[in-house]
């Protein structure tokens, strides 16, 4: 996506992965694994810049990368949210609320932690959750213990369960100017951990957004950072749950329902130009196709098809949809169509 976004802006794209992607249908894709040093520097000859759109990628590569070219967002970023501890942190030493939570590396922390968070809680992985993968809600000492035997040996985090109402997350994005511009907040709902919709903007966020944006601006200062940057929250006191260096699936919608979309800003970002405008266009939805795909022929026109290009599998983002209405009515009305055309049961 971030290609298809830049080819009009006369960039053009050479791709990195540890197997060929679907973004190898649209420009060279060098497949190697992210540790050979000697594959990444030859994948670096000639290119102007780096950035990367899978917060996997091991922060050495990234650094390596770094030493030769620009790699944007800075590879600081990558580091601090890879790990769930090191990010609660960050975003804490930065005055803004989390989920209060407690370092496990022993069965002893994980009782203590217990005993401070109270039940119930959240055991989760430090590296390498995602969709929420790698995590279980405890709720009494023996669901603990067997949640303990499922995820030891690994770096663990205890969180407290927070009751919130609704996911939002933050699109921000600066350039290394300095220029901001910040997406308005989105309300996302997730199904088996997996995000399912994007609502844009949320409803009922007008004394939500500056508070989020002041949130957005300290971490892109300490990071001094270039791209987008996602931010979850949790709830309408905006309790950072994690942070995503790179544009975001919760961004999708901007595609259409934005006047710049979140991948052009990264790119004009990335280049140092002027940041495109950030302001949604209407009332737009954006929905995952997850797992299986509607049959193209038979989906309204006022629906943007955006498929990936892979192989079905349950629970793979295979694509998504997005639409946009110029009410709230209007957006009504897409859901229940989306419903039935997009997500038949
Ligand atoms: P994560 O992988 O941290 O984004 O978590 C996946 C999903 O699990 C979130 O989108 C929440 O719905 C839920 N979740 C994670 N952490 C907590 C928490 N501390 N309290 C309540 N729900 C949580």
């Amino acid at each position: 996506m971030l290609a298809l976004a830049g080819y009009p802006l006369g960039l053009q794209f050479r791709f990195y992965d540890s197997s060929e992607g679907p973004a190898s249908h649209l420009a060279h894709t060098q497949v190697g694994a992210f540790d050979d040093l000697e594959a990444l520097e030859r994948f670096a000859e000639g290119l102007d810049l780096v950035t990367y759109e899978f917060e996997n990628v091991p922060v050495e590569a990234a650094r390596f990368l770094a030493e030769l070219l620009p790699v944007y967002p800075p590879p600081r970023a990558l580091e601090v949210s890879q790990d769930r501890l090191s990010e609660k942190q960050f975003v804490q030493q930065l005055g803004i609320p989390t989920a209060p939570f407690y370092p496990v590396q022993s069965h002893a922390d994980l009782l203590e932690g217990l005993g401070q968070l109270g039940y119930p809680a959240v055991l989760k992985t430090r590296r390498l959750g995602y969709d929420g993968k790698g995590q279980s809600v405890v709720h009494n000492p023996e669901q603990a213990h067997e949640t303990w035997a499922e995820l030891d040996e690994q770096p663990l985090i205890l969180e407290g369960f927070i009751n919130f109402e609704r996911e939002l997350s933050l699109l921000a994005v600066r350039n290394p100017d300095g220029q901001t511009a910040f997406y308005p907040l989105v309300q996302n709902t997730h199904r088996q951990g997996i995000l399912y919709q994007s609502l844009a903007p949320a409803p009922n966020i007008a004394d939500l957004q500056p508070l989020a944006e002041e949130y957005a601006k300290r971490m892109l200062l300490e990071l001094n950072y270039v791209g987008v940057l996602a931010i979850e929250f949790f709830g309408d006191d905006l309790r950072v749950n994690e942070i995503a260096p790179r544009v975001h699936n919760s961004g999708h919608w901007s595609i259409e329902g934005a006047f710049c979309s979140q991948f052009t800003n990264h790119l004009r970002a990335m280049l140092n130009w002027p940041l495109g405008l950030s302001a949604p266009k209407g009332f737009s939805v954006m929905r995952n196709l997850i797992g299986h795909l509607p049959d193209p022929a038979q989906l309204s026109p006022d629906f943007y098809l955006h498929l990936y290009g892979k192989g079905p599998r349950p629970g793979r983002k295979l694509g998504h949809i997005t639409a946009t209405a110029d009410s709230p009515s209007g957006l009504e009305a897409l859901l229940s169509g989306l419903d039935e055309t997009a997500d038949p049961k």
